[in-house]
């Protein structure tokens, strides 16, 4: 039987959120899975803690830790590494049948990049992997023969509701989105949106870049371009309907015109165990869905008007090239402008769309030659931030209240 099997598993970023939730999830299921790797940053304690418990082959952290994480674990018979190289390390281990990518940003693409081998299943919950990495990193899980699965919840359910169904059949996808803290206002309200009133998310206590993604929706644009590449499936089927209540993770339209939807009480323990089992359904404790409770499900059109993030990222997977690559180092300059109150929140758009303009229409062939163009479109993005500053003369506290 299936569940007797014990899968060897690494995790990149194993104490933010995604990574502690799948060690739940491990812990929950002994004999289940095997933890062989774990690369964490800076949060030395709770890596002890994890390494002491989990007793992986290597823990990576980070470089100014190396010493400390050494000397706590001298005799344990875990080897210690440390940064980008020793992530790495952990993502190249081959006892580990699979491998979950949870370190946030553009630094996990790297390790996410080495943990592509013949017959390894990688858990993705790193969003820059395909989003920057695009068509390069799906060249290289064909030819080496790995699998790539979902964890984000969007992704992740238009995975489960493609169980047992052929995507010749698939007519359209429905990625649902929240509408984000912004929903229903109008341009020139977010014309005055201040940093505070943009970091305060009604429901989400996150990170403050992933927070001003979602009241941009651009979280939604960059989930169209992972999906585009995780299903092969064109921009122009790509469908984002507004669900408010998140019980809706996404859908899938098939030509007969079935809509297969996957719900349930919004928790990543279920897009991660999925994902991590092998499409196994493992009970992991996530309250079952009570519908009658529920009562109402909504749905509405995005305004794309007021929001233009979802048509921007449409645009950026129209044709082949570098412009999602541009697009996300776009953003990435413009959210750390908008918090250190250099431009204003819409001028963030501005940035996205000077990005996209100067995308380069080329292929990159390797990692190397995809971290040279993150280095181009950050110097883009940088010289667009600094145009609007010197365009656009304002009190020096402006968007600082
Ligand atoms: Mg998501």
């Amino acid at each position: 039987m299936s569940n007797e099997k014990t899968t060897g598993l690494s995790i990149l970023g194993s104490t933010g959120s995604i990574g502690r939730s799948a060690l739940d999830i491990v812990r929950s299921h002994p004999g289940r899975f095997r933890v062989r790797g774990l690369a964490c940053g800076k949060n030395i304690d709770m890596a002890l803690l994890q390494a002491r418990e989990f007793r992986p082959e290597i823990l990576s952290v980070d470089e100014s830790l190396f010493a400390r994480a050494s000397d706590s674990l001298a005799g344990s018979g875990i080897r210690v590494v440390a940064g980008t190289e020793g992530a790495c390390e952990v993502a190249a281990l081959q006892s580990a049948e699979v491998l979950l990518s949870a370190i946030v940003g553009e630094a996990g693409l790297s390790p996410t990049w080495e943990g592509i081998f013949p017959g390894r299943t990688v858990a993705l919950a790193n969003k820059e992997t395909l989003v920057v990495g695009g068509q390069t990193v799906i060249d290289r899980v064909n030819e080496r023969g790995a699998r790539l699965v979902p964890v984000d919840s969007e992704h992740s359910a238009i995975y489960q509701a493609m169980a047992g169904h052929r995507w010749s059949d698939v007519r359209r996808i429905l990625l649902t989105a929240s509408g984000g803290p912004f929903f229903g206002k109008k341009r020139k309200d977010l014309e005055r949106v201040t940093r505070e009133e943009a970091l305060n998310h009604p429901t989400w206590k996150m990170g403050p870049k992933i927070t001003i993604d979602s009241a941009t929706l651009l979280n939604k644009g960059l989930e169209m371009i992972e999906a585009r590449w995780l299903f092969d499936i064109p921009a122009d089927r790509i469908e984002v309907v507004v669900h408010r209540q998140s019980i809706i993770h996404s859908m899938v339209e098939l030509r007969d015109a079935s809509v297969l939807a996957q719900m349930g009480v919004p928790d990543m323990k279920g897009p991660i165990a999925y994902a991590l089992s092998g499409e196994e359904r493992l009970p992991i404790g996530v309250p079952f869905l009570d519908l009658v409770k529920t009562g109402q499900l909504t749905f509405f059109a995005p305004d794309h008007e007021t929001f233009p993030a979802i048509r921007q990222a449409a645009r950026s997977i129209s044709r082949p090239g570098q412009g999602a690559l541009y697009l996300n180092m776009a953003n990435e300059v413009a959210v750390a402008a908008f918090l250190a109150g250099k431009i204003s929140f819409t001028e963030i758009f501005d940035v996205w769309e000077q990005g996209l303009i100067r995308a380069p229409g080329e292929i990159p062939g390797s990692l190397a030659e995809i971290r040279q163009a993150v280095v181009k479109a950050t110097d883009v993005a940088r010289e667009a931030v600094l145009r609007i500053e010197e365009q656009t003369p304002r009190p020096a506290s402006a968007f600082r209240n």
